[in-house]
């Protein structure tokens, strides 16, 4: 997930503070892109087209989101889906 970077930033005092308060709903900042004024989150909530063996419910479908069609870069350059999810136990999430 994308969120606008001086905003989140402003709203939470710093990224200490943004860190501390997502981290208790489960969702971890794992990058950012400072010209572009964004910050990148991540969330252990898997596709709900996602299918057993990683492939998109929705690939080559009007139904595809934006963002899944642009993602690498060009919608051609992947057959399916472009992410891949792990799972995890909650206390392998904490730690
Ligand atoms: S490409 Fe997008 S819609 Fe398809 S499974 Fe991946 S995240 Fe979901």
């Amino acid at each position: 997930m994308t969120v606008v970077r001086d905003v989140t930033l402003r709203q939470h005092g710093n990224r200490e503070e943004l860190e501390r308060y997502l981290g208790y709903r489960g969702i971890r900042v794992v990058g950012e892109d400072i010209p572009g004024n964004a910050l990148f989150y991540e969330v252990d909530i898997p596709c709900s087209q996602l299918t057993e063996d990683n492939g998109c419910k929705v690939h080559d479908s009007p139904e595809k989101p934006l963002l899944c069609l642009k993602y690498p870069d060009a919608p051609n350059d992947i057959d399916a889906c472009g992410y891949s999810f792990e799972r995890q136990t909650p206390l392998e999430r904490l730690a």
